[in-house]
């Protein structure tokens, strides 16, 4: 918890009465972080942000000045990126993508799209066509992950919806060179998420740009273009241990200028690392109990609000932030932290140890910027939502 956020918790918990249950977004730290990943990005990098992770607008706003530009996924994030950040360069990617979409990323004329197929790639030309204006892509690849380490979750390396293998290149390159309306700036990867290693992401980084290099010599194109993806881990294990963006950023350039890739511009377009540590969900204690030997707490809220611990299948991290009048119902004992829904999967920590609870104190959920609220299925059980506070 940043000094900030333990302030206006520890006050706004003197004042409450009703059980309390809220996002918290700390603004200043997140403008902070980007700031610095920012400072830390080498020269012929750009930085956007995949819009995915937290669209909020506090947060669009926040990172404004310090992006690049934002990463859309889907017509609806499109619009109101379109809508928030006017004039910032937009990308857009991602899977069965509609027709209609595609129409209206090029009503935009954002900067680039990355196409996932070939019929993506023939339906975009007839609409370039159509509409007379010369439409800039990215081919999204999905190729074997010879020698490096996978993470807890890919997109690549293995058969999936995503991007093209090589062995469709040929046609999607064939289609771009016959076509006046597509123009191919280079290639897209986004193959795997949650990277906490810093020597496998660089090592990736290597794979892609040799692979890109190999390409372009096989069928005599040139790009001036990569974009390396996201998937920049967060360690909710071990809170102090994310993934190391200044040892990464410092040692990019040898990688860079070994694979003879000065001439590209690398484009990373981050989600869960950016804002995920700028977020915090709290929920008040209401209910204390043991139930066949084992501890449980009772929090107002649970994943319908907060996925994240469901979807990643982890003990999300917390700390307690205690009433003190309150005299402790429990101590130095492992408690599981679960919400108000009526499914045994509604736990957001199991069997962890605390000092000491009582029903009226508070649990804060760190690093739940990212994936959190907007991955949660909010609607079910008819609860109300939380409160959203953003300290600015
Ligand atoms: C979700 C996504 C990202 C962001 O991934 P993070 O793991 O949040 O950094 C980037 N690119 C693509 C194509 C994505 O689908």
């Amino acid at each position: 918890m940043t000094p900030s956020v333990y302030h206006t918790l520890s006050t706004l918990q003197q004042s409450r009465t009703e059980p309390f249950c809220a996002y918290v977004y700390d603004l200043p730290a997140l403008h902070q972080h980007i700031s610095a990943m920012r400072a830390a990005l080498p020269a012929g990098c750009e930085l956007f942000y995949a819009a995915k992770a937290n669209p909020e607008q506090p947060i669009l706003h926040t990172l404004l000045d310090q992006v690049d530009g934002f990463e859309a996924a889907s017509g609806g994030e499109l619009s109101w990126l379109h809508e928030q950040v006017p004039g910032k360069p937009l990308i857009f990617g991602g899977p069965g993508k509609l027709t209609s979409e595609l129409a209206q990323a090029l009503e935009y004329d954002i900067d680039v799209i990355h196409v996932e197929s070939i019929s993506e790639l023939q339906r975009l030309d007839s609409l370039a066509q159509q509409a007379g204006k010369p439409v800039r892509v990215l081919l999204r690849m999905n190729i074997a992950l010879e020698g490096i380490s996978g993470t807890r979750l890919m997109m690549g390396g293995k058969p999936t919806p995503f991007g093209l293998d090589s062995s469709e290149l040929s046609h999607a390159i064939s289609l771009v060179k016959a076509s006046s309306w597509l123009k191919l700036r280079g290639f897209h990867f986004h193959l795997m998420s949650h990277q906490l290693d810093v020597d496998n992401h660089l090592a990736l980084m290597r794979l892609y740009l040799n692979q890109v290099k190999e390409w372009c010599t096989q069928y005599d194109i040139e790009v001036d273009l990569v974009n390396v993806g996201g998937g920049i881990g967060i360690n909710y294990q071990q809170p102090d241990n994310h993934f190391d963006w200044s040892a990464f950023c410092a040692r990019l350039p040898q990688v860079i200028d070994e694979c003879d890739a000065k001439a590209l511009t690398l484009r990373f377009e981050c989600g869960r690392f950016i804002t995920a540590a700028c977020g915090y969900y709290v929920m008040e204690v209401l209910d204390i109990k043991k139930n066949l030997g084992e501890w449980f707490a009772i929090g107002r809220g649970g994943t319908h609000h907060f996925r994240t611990p469901a979807a990643q299948s982890h003990n999300h991290p917390f700390s307690v932030l205690r009433r003190e009048h309150l005299p402790a119902q429990i101590e130095n004992e492992p408690v599981t932290l679960v919400g108000q829904l009526c499914t045994p999967k509604d736990v957001l920590a199991r069997q962890q140890p605390v000092a000491a609870l009582a029903s009226g104190d508070w649990l804060v959920f760190s690093l739940a910027g990212a994936y959190a609220w907007n991955i949660s299925h909010q609607h079910f059980l008819m609860h109300s939502p939380p409160e959203v506070i953003w300290l600015r």
